[in-house]
């Protein structure tokens, strides 16, 4: 058996802040925003300062700009703020790591013989809290410290929703203000355990489980397929939401013509139909998020610990299908969230090279046919297909199944 491996990632919890205080975020916004720039113009200064730890160029960078409790000497770079040391702390980290991007960008151009990168001379940065300047009273309301203009006190305010697993390693979170609404993006730090490749995976565990994964044009948006390592065939699951995603895409796209008509103009991206089109970009992501979470999750539920694609799309995705809002479009975007997610779930992905492969059958591996001639109306309905040796299968079901077998081949 190989060694464990553990590695590590990062994902952020945006969690909407309702507060009759909004002028005061603004306020800090303000004023946390200053004080970056004030630090990161003395540390560009001081660039010596940046070889020490974070933590030492900061008491370094401390030292010379706030006077001394005990001399009561002011130092070189002292400058007036009522802002407490968490701020200014918090600040004074986000302007060492500008200052760090400044100086690199600096680098790269003299390398490169090309025009240095301009000086900041404002930042529009989120609000960095550090632990002293929150608190979480439960999961529905919150408190801040924050500057009203004269002082800086706490302030409550209400959290949308709270769907953060108990026993999340949190990190630090930051403010976002968008206009009028105030986000809290809370990082979250998750340890992924076992870390192997397929190919390990597929030699050190016998009881591997595989899903086939296909895509289509029609309502079964995806096909999974389960096969265990010796190729047999667990379970399946055919995911329906592509009438749905397509009804909705009609509906609008209706109004979208409707509103041409009226105004007598082309659609365009801009003006009137831009609501539309903004709502048909939501549900597009709305499918590729709910379609691939339903991936995993049957993934999941039946142990399968790698999920195979084909490297190609195959001939009926394609032709018969083929228009523009058809959900076989999703494919990449659905194939991009189910790479995210599976990686939280400890599940693998791969591609299988399908060319050539993806007319066989996989009982008898002869070629299917989906447009016989002496087809029944019941088999063009369910998207039966039959191969020459007369096996009846459903032909979505055998493209998943010959990429999940193709998969077991590539790493005998
Ligand atoms: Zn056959």
């Amino acid at each position: 058996m190989s060694e464990e491996k553990i590695g590590t990632y990062i994902t952020f919890h945006k969690i909407r802040l309702y507060t009759e205080y909004l002028q005061y975020f603004n306020l800090t916004s303000i004023e946390f925003n200053k004080l970056t720039l004030i630090y990161y113009n003395i540390i560009l200064k001081h660039q010596e300062l940046l070889e020490n730890a974070i933590y030492v160029t900061r008491t370094k960078i401390e030292k010379l700009t706030m006077v001394d409790k005990q001399t009561g000497k002011v130092p070189e770079e002292y400058f007036e703020t009522k802002a407490p040391s968490r701020i200014r702390r918090s600040a004074c980290t986000q302007a060492i790591a500008q200052a760090k991007a400044y100086i690199t960008k600096v680098k790269n151009a003299k390398e490169n013989k090309k025009r240095g990168p301009n000086l900041a001379k404002k930042f529009n940065l989120p609000i960095q809290l550090t632990k002293e300047l929150y608190a979480y009273i439960d999961n529905k309301k919150m408190k801040i410290k924050l500057y009203n203009g004269k002082e800086w006190k706490w302030y409550e305010c209400t959290i949308s929703k709270w769907n953060i697993p108990k026993d999340a390693n949190l990190l630090s979170p930051k403010i976002e203000i968008n206009k009028k609404i105030v986000m809290l993006v809370i990082p979250e730090k998750r340890i992924v355990e076992n870390l192997t490749t397929i190919k390990e995976r597929m030699e050190n565990n016998t009881n591997i489980r595989i899903c086939g994964l296909a895509f289509s044009g029609r309502n079964n948006i995806a096909t999974c397929v389960i096969v265990d390592k010796s190729g047999k065939f667990i379970k399946s699951r055919f995911i329906n939401e592509g009438d749905k995603y397509k009804n909705t895409i009609i509906k609008y796209l209706r109004q979208i013509q409707r509103s041409n008509c009226k105004s007598n103009r082309n659609s365009s991206v801009t003006g009137a139909n831009r609501k539309y089109w903004k709502k048909i970009s939501k549900n597009s992501n709305y499918y590729c998020n709910l379609v691939s979470r339903k991936i995993v999750d049957f993934c999941k539920e039946c142990n399968a610990e790698i999920i195979a694609l084909s490297n190609v799309q195959c001939d009926e995705e394609i032709v018969t299908y083929g228009t523009r809002f058809n959900s076989a479009n999703l494919r990449n975007r659905i194939t991009d969230y189910t790479k995210i997610k599976s990686f939280t779930e400890n599940i693998l992905v791969t591609f299988v090279d399908m060319k050539g492969k993806t007319n066989k059958c996989y009982k008898c591996n002869e070629f299917i046919e989906r447009n016989i001639e002496n087809k029944t109306i019941k088999a063009i309905k369910e998207d039966k297909a039959v191969c020459e040796s007369g096996h009846m299968i459903d032909y979505f079901f055998n493209f998943a199944m010959n990429i999940a077998l193709n998969c077991l081949k590539k790493y005998d």
